[in-house]
C-alpha cells in the first residue's frame, strides 16, 4: 500500500522546509522527502531579499521599494510583495533569537570574509556586533591553518570601501589546531568541547587559550571579528565567553563553503520540523509519478536502494533546488526539470546561454520552471502542468540569485507560499 500524506514535499533546502513548515501550519499532514545535503550547508546563512537591481544597481537601501520594479516573471512578482513580508515574519518566528533584522526593512550590511560588505535582510545573531553601519572600531582575527580569511587584506578592503570605522587585522595561530587542512567543524567543537590544549602558560581550555591569544592585539577595539567558527551547538555561549574574557564585543564574518552559519539554520529549521510534526525522509530521491485520468499528480516514486517505493499526496510541492541543487538540470542542447519534465524555457541553441562577457549576465543563471501566481510550474502553453503541482525555491526560473542576492529570500518568499497554499488545500 502507497504511503500517504496531505501535502508531499520533495527537496529539504530552506524552500522544501519552509514549505513543509506553512503546509504543517494550515493543518496538513506533511511528509517532506530530500535527497542529497541542501544548499545550506555552503551558503551563508544570510537571509538576502534584494540586494541588487535587476540592472545591477546597488546596494539596495530598501529592498521593499523595490520588490514592484523586478520583471513579471521574477518569482517576487508571482507572489506579490505583502507574501514576501509575512514569509520574513514567519522565518523570524521559527528562528527566535537566532536571527536579527527584523527591527526595519532596511538592509544590514554585513562584512563577509573578502571585506566586501553584504546587503541582507535577515542576519544570524553571531554576526550582529559587526554590521558595517556601526562606527566602532574593529579587529578583525584570522588563523595561519585557515588561508580563505585573510583578516588583514579584509580590514583594508573594509577601508578602503568607505566603512565608518577603523578597521585592523591580524593572522594568529589557533590554539590547539596544528593540522593545516583542519575541518572548520573541529576548530568549532574544540570551542564548543571546551577541550584542553596545550599553550606556553600550560594547559588551559580552548576559549581561554584563544582568548589569551588575541587580547595581547587589541589596541583598544571594542569590537573583535573571528571567521565563523565560534562553536556549533554552543555558539551563543563560546561568542560570550570570549567577549568577556577580551572585555570587546565578539562577531561572526561568515565564510564561503562549508559554512557554519548555513548548517546552524539547517539545524534550526529540522528542530522546527520535528516540532511540527513533519515526517522527514532523506537520503532518498523522487525519481517518478503517475497520474490519475484527470492528469492531476497520483502518487511520486521514491527510489529506496533500488526499489521504487510509492508516496502519495493530495498536494505536491517541488523544491529540489536549482541548477546546484540538481532540481534543475542541463545536458548539450536541453535543459529540463528531472522529476515530472516540468517546462523550462531556454534558447534552442546552447552559444545563446552564455555570454562572453564573464562577469556579464549569464542568460542560464535565470534558468527554471515558470510559475502562474499559484506557484504551479507552466507548460509550454502557459497552463498549469498539474493542478496539486507547486513549486518553491532555486528550482524556478527569472531571477539570477548571485547577481540580485535574493537567494534565501526567493526560497523563503515562494516556499511559505507554495506551502501554506498547498496546505490550505489539503485539509479543505
Ligand atoms: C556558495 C553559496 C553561497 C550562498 N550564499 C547566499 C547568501 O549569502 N545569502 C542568500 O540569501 N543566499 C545565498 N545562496 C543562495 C541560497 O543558498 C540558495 O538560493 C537557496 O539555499 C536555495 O534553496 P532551495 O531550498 O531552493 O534549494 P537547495 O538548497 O538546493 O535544496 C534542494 C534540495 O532538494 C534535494 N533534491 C534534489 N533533487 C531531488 C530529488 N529528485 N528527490 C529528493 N530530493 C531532491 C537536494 O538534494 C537538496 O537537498 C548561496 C548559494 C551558494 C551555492
Amino acid at each position: 500500500m502507497a504511503i500517504s500524506d496531505d501535502v508531499l514535499v520533495i527537496g529539504g533546502g530552506i524552500a522544501g522546509a519552509t514549505a513543509a513548515l506553512a503546509a504543517a501550519e494550515e493543518g496538513a499532514d506533511v511528509r517532506l522527502v530530500t535527497h542529497k545535503q541542501s544548499t545550506l550547508r555552503n551558503a551563508s546563512g544570510l537571509i538576502d531579499v534584494l540586494g541588487y537591481t535587476h540592472e545591477g544597481e546597488g546596494p539596495i537601501v530598501d529592498p521593499f521599494d523595490r520588490l514592484e520594479e523586478l520583471p513579471e516573471s521574477h518569482p517576487y512578482r508571482r507572489v506579490g510583495t505583502e507574501a514576501v513580508r509575512e514569509a520574513l515574519s514567519f522565518f523570524d518566528e521559527v528562528a527566535g533569537d537566532a536571527y536579527a533584522g527584523d527591527h526595519t526593512d532596511a538592509n544590514a550590511l554585513v562584512p563577509t570574509h573578502g571585506g566586501t560588505v553584504k546587503p541582507t535582510a535577515r542576519y544570524p545573531v553571531s554576526t550582529a556586533a559587526g554590521l558595517a553601519s556601526d562606527p566602532r572600531d574593529t579587529l578583525l582575527v584570522g588563523f595561519e591553518t585557515l588561508t580563505d580569511f585573510d583578516a588583514p587584506l579584509a580590514a583594508s578592503h573594509l577601508e578602503a570601501a568607505g566603512a565608518p570605522f577603523a578597521a585592523r587585522g591580524v593572522t594568529l595561530r589557533f590554539p590547539g589546531i596544528v593540522r593545516d587542512d583542519a575541518k572548520l567543524t573541529r576548530y568549532a567543537h574544540l570551542l564548543d568541547r571546551e577541550e584542553p590544549v596545550e599553550t606556553a602558560a600550560g594547559e588551559r581550555s580552548a576559549r581561554e587559550a584563544l582568548a589569551a591569544t588575541v587580547k595581547p592585539h587589541l589596541e583598544g577595539e571594542s569590537r573583535v571579528g573571528f571567521p565563523a567558527l565560534l562553536g556549533d551547538e554552543f555558539a551563543d555561549e563560546v561568542r560570550a565567553e570570549l567577549a568577556d574574557r577580551l572585555g570587546a564585543d565578539v562577531f561572526e564574518v561568515p565564510m564561503g563553503p562549508p559554512s557554519l552559519p548555513g548548517m546552524r539554520l539547517e539545524d534550526l529549521l529540522y528542530e522546527a520540523l520535528e516540532d511540527a510534526g513533519v515526517r522527514v525522509v532523506s537520503g532518498v530521491p523522487v525519481v517518478g509519478y503517475e497520474t490519475d485520468d484527470d492528469g492531476t499528480i497520483d502518487h511520486v516514486l521514491v527510489d529506496r536502494h533500488g526499489q521504487e517505493i510509492p508516496h502519495e499526496a493530495g498536494q505536491y510541492v517541488l523544491a529540489t533546488g536549482g541548477l546546484v541543487g540538481k532540481g534543475v538540470r542541463s545536458e548539450r542542447d536541453r535543459a529540463f526539470e528531472p522529476i515530472f519534465d516540468c517546462h523550462v524555457p531556454h534558447a534552442d541553441d546552447r552559444y545563446d546561454w552564455f555570454v562572453d562577457d564573464v562577469f556579464g549576465e549569464q542568460p542560464y543563471a535565470r534558468f527554471g520552471v515558470v510559475p502562474d501566481r499559484e506557484l504551479r510550474p507552466l507548460d509550454a502553453d502557459e497552463e498549469p502542468e498539474f493542478s496539486n503541482l507547486r513549486a518553491a525555491g532555486a528550482v524556478l526560473g527569472g531571477y539570477d540569485y548571485a547577481a540580485e542576492k535574493s537567494g534565501a529570500g526567493v526560497s523563503l518568499a515562494t516556499g511559505y507560499v507554495a506551502g501554506g497554499r498547498a496546505g490550505a488545500e489539503a485539509s479543505r
